[in-house]
């Protein structure tokens, strides 16, 4: 039953002089809404949609929102009431949309709301917002679909939902339990993708080790052979390809080491993105953290004796309710150790609908959150300084993402697009965006190098 809170019933006639409706689209929020952001863009391009770039020329808008913090939500409210300012007919989409009510009380005259990743009701919103006349240009699409992202590297979604429950997070209410996508579909489309000039695949979901445990690891069919829906089936099939593979949102289950024999073989990128949150074992276990989050020091250790490569980003929560001194002790005396390459920590938000407003633990004052963020990040901006700085003088692979005279922007195997750092590149020769240059490290800060194109 698509979650479609329609309320105009009232379509405007198709355009009388045949052109195709203009339709102008907001993606807001993390790259599993961009990937559903490129679904619909894609849906509407193969029904002959025109794609415009301001609201005030376009027959409709659709907003795909973030739910995940209450910043977020407040940034998309705003861009719904932009759209309105410029366009009367604003389709409302994404995890902002799983809860319709506040949107609802502040903009009554929106034209269609639907949760994530309801394909189908959003393109009904569309068709009945702005239909469509006859198109004889429909296969106009390219095969590899609309993308949002650069050609070169492109996002590529493995499954949705999570069937985790950790305390903080709201994602399995708004995007329901994991259901993976069988391992064919998902490695068809990134040939696709990879023949279309795609250099780097980023593998997104909410959970990526828990790849196929909703279908119980069952085969698909993949040119002439089976191929398990499994992480390390997947991650081996992909690391075929001839593009850089990604991997973002792993958890530490122990059957993740098996990929970082991948990694040292050079068949995925030595690049790991494990969102740890905390390490103090009363903190991990009130978040109800997924994987076996007690041992994680040993585990990276390990992880290096076999790939020494390796690059790890995290995410962190601090003042996460019932964080003591000593719990953010044992973080920051773990972050020390751990020595991550990369790493991101928000103040704890309690969420609207986070079962960790329930728990009865006392919240932390917010001058405390502050002065442990600010704790956290000085101890971490070090480490990574001192990681950046032992590049320099080594020769590495990037991959150019721009290119201006007398040289580019790029990033190595170590640097994912959009949250890790950057490397600009001087070149004596002009540089094309998308291509693959060594260079050689000049120079190092705590986020980004500086080097010579080679
Ligand atoms: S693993 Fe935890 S934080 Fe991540 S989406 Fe699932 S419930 Fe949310």
């Amino acid at each position: 039953m698509p979650n479609l809170a329609s309320i105009s019933d009232d379509p405007p006639a198709p355009d009388a002089t045949g052109a195709a409706p203009r339709i102008s689209f907001v993606s807001l929020g993390c790259p599993k809404a961009l990937v559903d952001s490129e679904r619909i863009l894609t849906r509407l391009r193969a029904e002959g949609y025109a794609l415009s770039r301001s609201h005030a020329g376009a027959d409709a808008v659709i907003v795909n929102t973030c739910g995940f913090l209450d910043s977020a939500k407040a940034e998309s409210l705003k861009a719904i009431g932009d759209a309105l300012k410029e366009n009367g007919k604003v389709i409302v989409t994404g995890c902002m949309g799983a809860e319709p009510g506040p949107i609802l009380d502040a903009f009554p005259q929106i034209s269609a709301i639907t949760g994530p990743q309801d394909y189908e009701s959003v393109m009904a919103a569309v068709h009945k917002a702005a239909p469509r006349g006859e198109n004889p240009f429909i296969d106009l699409l390219p095969p590899q679909g609309v993308k949002l992202t650069p050609r070169h590297y492109a996002y590529l979604k493995i499954s949705e939902g999570c069937h985790n429950r950790c305390t903080f997070c709201i994602i399995p209410k708004l995007r329901g339990d994991l259901v993976s996508r069988p391992a064919a579909e998902v490695l068809r489309e990134a040939e696709k993708l990879v023949k279309a000039g795609v250099k780097e695949l980023l593998v997104v979901s909410q959970d990526t080790s828990a790849y196929g445990q909703d279908l119980r690891y069952q085969s698909s069919r993949f040119q002439n052979r089976e191929v398990r829906a499994r992480f390390f089936d997947l991650a081996r099939e992909l690391g075929e390809m001839d593009a850089w593979v990604r991997l973002h949102y792993v958890y530490p289950y122990p059957h993740v080491d098996e990929v970082i024999a991948l990694m040292a073989e050079g068949k995925v990128l030595p690049y790991l993105d494990i969102p740890f949150q905390h390490a103090a074992p009363n903190v991990l276990r009130a978040m109800k953290r997924p994987g076996n989050v007690e041992k994680t020091l040993d585990r990276i250790l390990d992880w290096r004796k076999t790939c020494p490569d390796l690059a790890i980003r995290s995410t962190f929560i601090v003042g996460f309710p019932g964080e003591t001194e000593a719990d953010f002790q044992i973080l920051l005396d773990w972050l020390e150790e751990a020595k991550l390459d990369r790493v991101g920590a928000f103040k704890y938000e309690p969420v609207a609908g986070a079962s960790a407003n329930d728990l009865g633990l006392p919240p932390v004052p917010p001058e405390i959150q502050q002065n442990r963020w600010r704790r956290f990040m000085e101890k971490q901006q070090k480490i990574s300084y001192a990681r950046q700085k032992a590049k320099v003088g080594k020769r590495l692979a990037i991959l150019l993402d721009k290119v201006f005279p007398g040289g580019g922007e790029g990033r190595t195997k170590a640097d994912a697009p959009e949250i890790d750092g950057k490397v600009f590149v001087s070149s004596r020769r002009p540089l094309r965006a998308g291509e693959f240059v060594t260079v050689k490290i000049d120079r190092a800060e705590a986020y980004d190098l500086h080097a010579t194109a080679i």
